[in-house]
């Protein structure tokens, strides 16, 4: 590159989005689909599928044995969840920022989808990879095929 000249560069990732059962439940499909889009990010693949509980299992791996475990797992197979691969420049983080933080109280923050419509930590509407190693991990386990 030519003596000040900057070249941004544009690593494109992709991260696992869930839209958990409270969410589907509450008819806010359309409005996580919408904040997707708006942001920018691509949606590579979507599925909406009851979960069994050897994949919640697999999916939450690292908080297995924490005291919320068995009640996360209850949860994300209560219902329908809405399971999709998103695609951007930085969309690990992008997402997790559209999401929110866990706590849709203390740390999400107004304007994400968590800030904005969720109250309580074990019903927190959505999910979002953490760490390209997760994402990679958890979009193996959702869509092998991918
Ligand atoms: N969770 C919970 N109680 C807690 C911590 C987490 O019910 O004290 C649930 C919550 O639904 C959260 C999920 O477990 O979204 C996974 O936790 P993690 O820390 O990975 O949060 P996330 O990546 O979803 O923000």
């Amino acid at each position: 590159p030519s003596p000040g000249r900057r070249y941004a560069l544009r690593v494109t990732e992709r991260t696992l989005v869930l839209v958990k059962p409270d969410g589907v439940e509450r008819k806010l499909v359309g409005e996580v689909i919408s904040r997707i889009e708006r942001k920018g990010l691509d949606i590579v693949a979507m599925d909406l599928r009851t979960v069994e509980r050897d994949l919640a299992a697999q999916h939450y791996a690292e908080h297995d044995g924490k005291p919320f475990f068995s009640s996360l797992l209850e949860f994300i197979t209560s219902g329908p969840v809405l399971a999709a691969v998103v695609e951007g420049p930085r969309a690990i983080a992008a997402w997790r920022q559209v999401a929110g933080g866990t706590d849709p109280v203390e740390k999400a923050t107004p304007g994400s989808i968590r800030g904005d419509l969720a109250l309580e930590t074990g019903s927190n509407l959505v999910h979002g990879s953490d760490s390209p190693e997760s994402a990679d991990r958890e979009i193996k386990l959702w869509f092998p095929s991918l």
